[in-house]
């Protein structure tokens, strides 16, 4: 199995884990632009954003969700955070395994 987010998924390779759900998995990215920087991630290997739906709109509650709790965890949610995520090559995307950033804990500036 080639892709690292399967091998967090699957115990293979550790990961600072934060919470996990039936069908998603959040930890720490290993290298943070700000001081909450979370990623969420399906178990699933799913490869783009028009496939999420594959898991069904329960497993979409579900995330977002979990994101709320761990912005409450994380207490960002009354000062804000960003929710990333990046698809292909010009957005910046270098894990070919669909997540969510959760950014937050500073002042973020715009995009672009
Ligand atoms: P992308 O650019 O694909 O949206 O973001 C990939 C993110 O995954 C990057 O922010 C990168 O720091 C993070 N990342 C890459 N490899 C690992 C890893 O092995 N463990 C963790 N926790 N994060 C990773
Ligand atoms: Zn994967």
């Amino acid at each position: 199995m080639a892709c690292i987010f399967c091998r967090i998924v699957s115990g293979e390779v550790n990961a600072d884990i934060v919470e996990e759900t039936n069908n998603f998995i959040a930890f720490r990215d290993v290298n943070p632009v700000a001081p909450t920087h979370v990623l969420v991630v399906p178990k699933q290997h799913i490869d783009s954003p028009i496939s999420l739906q594959a898991l069904g709109g329960e497993a979409l509650q579900e995330m977002f969700q979990l994101i709320d709790k761990i912005a409450k965890k994380e207490n960002i949610k009354k000062s804000g955070y960003r929710l990333i995520l990046n698809n292909g090559n010009d957005a910046g995307q270098e894990i070919n395994h669909l997540h969510f950033h959760i950014i937050g804990g500073r002042k973020i500036g715009r995009l672009g």
